[in-house]
């Protein structure tokens, strides 16, 4: 997949990683979820067959400016400071960050995160939340939000900060051990991103992200994958 390819036919690449269920996650071997179906749809408009890139999340942007993808669908929140270096569809997805806490913790909701060791996955916007909120006590930063889960069940830390979503899909696998709270510390809008100027891609996916919003698509896939 060399990127930007505007002729019919041929591969479309998205870059993601594949480490946040529902969104993108590897099931069987396979990259699925909320993202790649969006993605799928994508493609199909385009007449061009999806390929799917798995990378760390903080070198997302870097695979747009670097042309190494057409577009990253990577339950992206929109913020002010990516919109400086990429291009973003219209919202697809409500968000926010949530807290992880192991069960029985006096961490009870956002009041009693300042001092704590807060985990946190790199580059994202519970990382940039926590090092602007409590910068006396810089977050632990891990590649795999599954690898902050289970520093927080084996107690190097004392709770996670991830999007909601996901933080359910974490909770419901180890719910011996750990507890979502309810406390909502950002509110957030997920988008796909392009190369900053792809005015041509962007429409293509908003068109796209249009017919599934009016025709039930997308509810029906956000569904899917929160109850699988
Ligand atoms: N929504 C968060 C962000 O954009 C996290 C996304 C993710 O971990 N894939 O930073």
């Amino acid at each position: 997949g060399t990127a930007a390819a505007s002729t019919a036919g041929g591969n479309v690449t998205m870059s993601t990683n594949a480490e946040f269920e529902p969104f993108e996650y590897k099931a069987n071997g396979k990259i699925v979820g909320i993202d790649v179906d969006i993605a799928n749809k994508v493609a199909a408009k385009l007449g061009k067959t999806l390929q799917v890139r798995d990378v760390a999340f903080d070198s997302l942007p870097a695979e747009l400016t670097a042309g190494k993808c057409d577009f990253v669908a990577a339950g992206m929140t929109i913020t002010d400071d990516r919109k400086k270096n990429m291009d973003f569809s219209d919202s697809y997805f409500d968000a926010a960050q949530a807290i992880i806490v192991a069960k029985g913790s006096t961490i009870k909701g956002k009041a009693d995160l300042k001092g704590k060791k807060i985990g946190v996955q790199q580059g994202t916007t519970g990382d940039d939340y926590c090092t602007k909120n409590y910068k006396d006590t810089p977050p632990k930063r891990y590649n795999k939000g599954a690898d902050a889960i289970s520093d927080l069940i084996s107690k190097r830390i004392d709770a996670v900060v991830i999007d909601d979503y996901s933080a359910q899909k974490f909770v419901a696998k180890n719910a011996n051990q750990v507890q979502k709270l309810s406390d909502a510390l950002t509110v957030e809008h997920y988008a796909i991103a392009v190369k900053k100027g792809n005015t041509q891609l962007v429409s293509t996916i908003n068109g796209v992200l249009k017919d599934m919003k009016s025709n039930g698509e997308l509810d029906k896939i956000i569904n899917k994958y929160k109850s699988a």
